[in-house]
């Protein structure tokens, strides 16, 4: 989505991907390698004059080893906190960023201490590698704990505060080459078995728009950042809460492709290339639509009027994020009409999703 955003501004990309079959290749030139493959990102390097990443776990011994030839945005710095909740959690409370109350696990003994402090319900996740709702379970009863210390004991791990959110909510922000700051409007995220399934931007009001501005723009500044970033916050009696930092594009940020004048992808190439960006506005009332594991008939889809279909050419599994779809209409009334229409044809859980939204 980069590269399709990036061609028409006058740009060449090459990719590094391990898969032989990366979807990317249609925009540009393929290198096949895996992320921890240092030589080969290396060669990268040398033939490229910037980069970028859209997966925030690659290793960052790589990024280092990529920035020694070639400057990278965002920076390894930015890219190695966020691949560490611990790490991340203690650099947003540092930062003055309301988060859950968390507890670091080392070992049984920090979990029963943890617990004891946090009290039910409460989260325990890896510290790294977990997205998606993976590498998490909830702990409801002190019976959960050594069936969860059996799943995810081995590893680090945190243990956080079940939040009880009323909503959760995502603010993508992007700083330009000269650390010019724009930001998306906040938008909502409703989650299907811990994978994101819908995105509505527009449902919040100036000051909570206001106070995650404010929390991104420190991480923005603390990085000195280049490119976008995205926060995922929960929404707790009108206040924000971070659960994640995502140093790159966000799936949250899609919709902006169809819904907003400048997307998250061509602002995020622009700061990258050192381009002035563009606005950052809701030109268009959107939601939008993950396909996930499974594509709905794509004929039925673009007869919508307003639909605007993104399938990613990926091998369907259970889990995978596919393709995407973003509905847009002049007011709200319109979009939510077609929304459950559309929903209605997608078919599972999709249309109980729709109308949990309003
Ligand atoms: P994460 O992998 O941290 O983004 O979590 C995936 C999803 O799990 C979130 O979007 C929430 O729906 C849920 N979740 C994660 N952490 C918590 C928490 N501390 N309290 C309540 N729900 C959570």
């Amino acid at each position: 989505m980069m590269g399709l955003a990036g061609v028409p501004l006058g740009l060449d990309f090459r990719f590094l991907d391990p898969g032989p079959n990366a979807c990317a290749a249609v925009v540009g030139d393929l290198l096949n390698a895996g992320f921890s493959d240092i030589e080969a990102a290396r060669e990268l390097a040398r033939s490229v004059d910037v980069a970028t990443f859209d997966f925030e776990n690659v290793p960052q011994e790589t990024a280092e080893a990529f920035e020694e030839i070639c400057p990278l945005y965002p920076a390894s710095d930015a890219l190695g906190a966020c691949q560490d909740r611990l790490v991340e959690k203690t650099l947003l409370t540092d930062l003055g960023i309301s988060v859950a109350d968390y507890h670091a696990v080392a070992g049984r003994t920090d979990l029963l201490e943890g617990v004891e402090r946090l009290g039910y319900p409460a989260v325990l996740k890896t510290r790294r590698l977990g997205y998606d709702g993976k590498g998490q379970v909830v702990l409801r009863d002190p019976e959960d704990l050594e069936r969860a210390w059996q799943r995810l004991g081995e590893r680090e791990l945190i243990l956080e505060t079940f939040v009880p959110f009323q909503a959760e909510c995502s603010l993508v922000g992007v700083r330009g080459h000269d650390g010019e700051e724009r930001f998306w409007p906040l938008t909502r995220n409703v989650h299907d078995h811990g994978i994101l399934a819908l995105s509505r931007p527009g449902d919040f009001d100036a000051a909570l728009q206001t106070a995650a501005e404010d929390k991104v723009r420190r991480l923005l500044r603390h990085f000195d950042y280049r490119g976008v970033l995205t926060v995922e916050f929960f929404l707790r009696d009108g206040e924000l809460l971070a659960n994640e930092i995502a140093p790159r594009v966000h799936n949250s940020g899609h919709w902006t492709i169809d819904g907003s004048s400048c997307s998250q992808f061509e602002n995020h190439v622009r700061a990258v290339a050192g381009l002035p960006l563009g606005p950052t506005d809701l030109a268009r009332h959107s939601l939008m639509f993950n396909w996930i594991g499974r594509l709905p008939d794509r004929e039925r889809m673009l007869a919508f009027s307003g639909l605007h279909w993104h399938e990613y050419g990926k091998e369907p599994r259970p889990g995978r994020k596919i393709g995407h779809a973003t509905v847009t209409a002049e007011s709200r009334e319109s979009l939510m009409e077609t929304a459950v229409d559309v929903a209605s044809a997608a078919g599972g859980d999709f249309l109980r999703l729709v109308e949990s939204l309003d």
